[in-house]
């Protein structure tokens, strides 16, 4: 395959280049960053974690760029790996984004603990509630789970709770038609300005458990459910 006789040339070029630890050390940098975003816990450094790996990743293959005096394909072939594996990662993380977080939040069904809960959900979608150990009241839905924290739990009475449940529940009915930019916004950052979205969500949240048991949830947890 052509892309050897270039890994050839590259490492001849790297033998004879003066920039070479330059090109491994961001190459390094890189991928300490992208591992990094992965066990940052808090969304907002990890989301900049994550975006510093990429601009290390292009420095890395601009510096490669540079040293490829005999042919400049090996770079092609790295900004295609690159593209392919960025794209592989985001789509990876919006689809299995629940699962993810199912692990690192260690998030138990809820349905354990309050089988209402589970019940009221599944009439108005096929979702699993699952809830997880944290003292502030967060409630958010992604894939096909929704989470809510203990915090929320022992926050909210049970119609609150469920404006809150069917709040999540309409994001998981609509995340298809939610345009995936968004959907990766409102997974990376905890806390998003109102938007059209959440509108929706909230009046259909409303149409289940009362405009007032939701904006008393709404009070009480202050916009800390998305
Ligand atoms: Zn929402």
């Amino acid at each position: 395959m052509i892309i050897f006789g270039e890994i050839n040339c590259l490492g001849f070029c790297l033998e004879t280049s003066s920039i070479a630890h330059l090109v491994a050390l961001f190459f390094v940098i890189s991928i300490a960053l992208l591992a990094a975003s992965f066990i940052i816990k808090r969304p907002k450094q990890r989301l900049q974690t994550f975006v510093s790996a990429q601009v290390a990743v292009l420095l890395a293959i601009a510096a490669t760029f540079y040293t490829m005096k005999c042919s400049e394909m090996l770079s092609f072939y790295l900004y295609l790996a690159y593209v392919g594996i960025t794209g592989i990662l985001i789509f990876g993380v919006v689809r299995f984004y629940d699962r993810l977080m199912i692990k690192r939040l260690d998030a138990k069904p809820a349905g354990n603990i309050m089988e209402w809960v589970q019940k009221f959900v599944n009439q108005l979608a096929s979702a699993t509630v699952y809830y997880y150990d944290s003292a502030a009241p967060r409630a958010f839905a992604a894939g096909r789970s929704i989470f809510v924290s203990i915090g929320l739990l022992e926050v909210l009475d049970d119609d609150e709770l469920k404006a809150v449940l069917a709040h999540e529940a309409w994001h998981i009915r609509n995340n298809s038609r939610t345009p995936y930019l968004k959907q990766l916004a409102i997974m990376t950052f905890s806390s998003h300005k109102s938007s059209e979205i959440e509108e929706l969500a909230d009046s259909f949240a409303a149409s289940i458990a009362g405009r007032e048991a939701l904006s008393s949830a709404r009070n009480k947890v202050d916009k800390v459910f998305i």
